[in-house]
């Protein structure tokens, strides 16, 4: 007898599942998407119950709502493993800066970058940055991101970071993307420690990890098992190697998971460190070396590459990410959504970057996007792919082939999203 659930997508032309048992996808698998012609997919309380042959899914299973996806390709929902998408004012100005010559790191050096966007974040109150936040993420979504990684890193001291925290917890509850929290206290170091960056990162140390790790322990993110991160921005006019491994090694110990902006504009060392402490994830690697790239490929950290960043900065640097991929990495996208650097809030534009300039194949970028995205946030057991078991998070396109996703630029190709079973626009 057929098994009742809530929902059945039937008859796609493809179901590009990225099924992987859990775990991230390196070498050969990265290539595999998984791939079913003639698909269907059952659903029930926000859960996959199974997926294979439409005409398999429709005889095990019988749902009240149907979804005919004929000529359709379905792909799991993006997981955007890096973003800084909670910030006020915007960097407009700099990017005509830019345009007329100016480099990000001549920005940053002058007082603009991430301190200009941190005094508009400071003054910001926690509503107006809920508001200015969800019509980001509103955009995200619409293009495919059902999950979408969010770090702090604009207030840079207690109170504001707290506020970057508190305003991310909200956007998790009234927003139809999954949010998972970071706390990057360590972006910058804040005007007021002008040449005393070692006061900053001791209190960051003694007081902002603390205060956050507490902050985690009662919010609904401990409850739900989403986990929380830790992130260094590891460069010249940010924090050096000592720096980054104190700060890092603390927020261990206080319990959160790691990971690094690391290798962006300098290859300082960051990234021995980042493998010594055995992060979750390494972001951003422009100018890792190939020695870094071998010792990145045999650890179990993933690899996030960021493309929108050099696109949009007008770089030609991308990050060796199909050296990373051919030495066996777990190799995640990001678009790194923020207001400098990459304002950015396409996946799968960011794929198609990715798929020019740093050349991954489509499968790869999708796998990218998917299940090594879920991997790089701690999640791969519960998303990333469309797998028995794993929330429902999945998206359907209007062609017949996920490739399109990457061939095509500045189109958008989700018809419908669904996340956690629910049928979302
Ligand atoms: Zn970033």
């Amino acid at each position: 007898m057929a098994q009742q659930v809530d929902l059945i997508i039937h008859n796609a032309a493809q179901i590009a599942t990225c099924a992987s048992a859990g775990r991230p996808k390196r070498g050969d698998a990265l290539k595999d998407v998984g791939l079913i012609t003639g698909a269907g997919v059952a659903i029930h309380k926000g859960i996959i119950k199974g997926v294979g042959p439409s005409a398999e899914i429709l005889s095990r299973y019988t749902a009240p709502n149907l979804i005919n996806a004929s000529g359709q390709a379905i792909v799991p929902g993006f997981v955007d493993s890096h973003t800084h998408t909670v910030f006020g004012g915007d960097r407009v100005h700099e990017f005509e800066m830019r345009i007329r010559g100016a480099s990000y790191m001549d920005i940053m050096a002058a007082g603009g970058g991430i301190v200009s966007t941190m005094v508009h974040t400071r003054q910001e109150s926690k509503n107006n940055l809920i508001r200015s936040a969800s019509r980001r993420l509103d955009q995200m979504f619409s293009l495919g991101s059902t999950t979408v990684e969010i770090k702090t890193g604009y207030g840079l001291d207690t109170v504001n970071e707290l506020k970057m925290l508190e305003v991310i917890a909200a956007l998790d509850q009234q927003h139809s993307c999954r949010i998972v929290p970071t706390f990057l206290g360590a972006h910058s170091v804040p005007p007021e420690f002008k040449d005393k960056s070692n006061g900053y990162v001791d209190l960051v140390i003694d007081e902002m990890i603390p205060a956050v790790a507490e902050w985690y322990q009662s919010s609904h993110f401990a409850t739900e098992n989403i986990p929380f991160f830790i992130d260094v921005f590891c460069e010249n006019h940010a924090f050096n190697v000592t720096q980054t491994r104190r700060i890092l090694e603390a927020g261990l110990a206080a319990g959160l998971r790691g990971k690094i902006h690391v290798d962006q504009f300098n290859s300082l060392g960051g990234l021995d460190v980042a493998l010594d402490l055995g992060l979750t994830s390494t972001d951003h690697l422009e100018v890792t070396t190939e020695a870094g790239i071998e010792r990145l490929s045999r650890s179990d950290t993933a690899a996030v590459v960021l493309p929108a960043v050099n696109f949009n900065l007008g770089l030609t640097n991308f990050a060796g990410g199909r050296a990373l991929a051919d030495a066996g990495s777990i190799v995640a996208l990001g678009t790194d959504m923020n207001p400098g650097s990459a304002p950015c809030f396409s996946m799968p534009l960011t794929m198609a970057i990715a798929c020019r300039y740093v050349r991954l194949e489509p499968a790869e970028a999708l796998n990218a996007a998917t299940i090594n995205a879920a991997y790089a946030l701690g999640l791969s057991n519960k998303i990333g792919s469309i797998e028995a078991g794993k929330a429902a998070d999945l998206l359907i396109l209007r062609c017949d082939d996920y490739r399109n996703l990457t061939y095509l630029l500045g189109d958008n190709k989700v018809q419908t999203i669904i996340k956690d079973g629910q049928i979302i626009g």
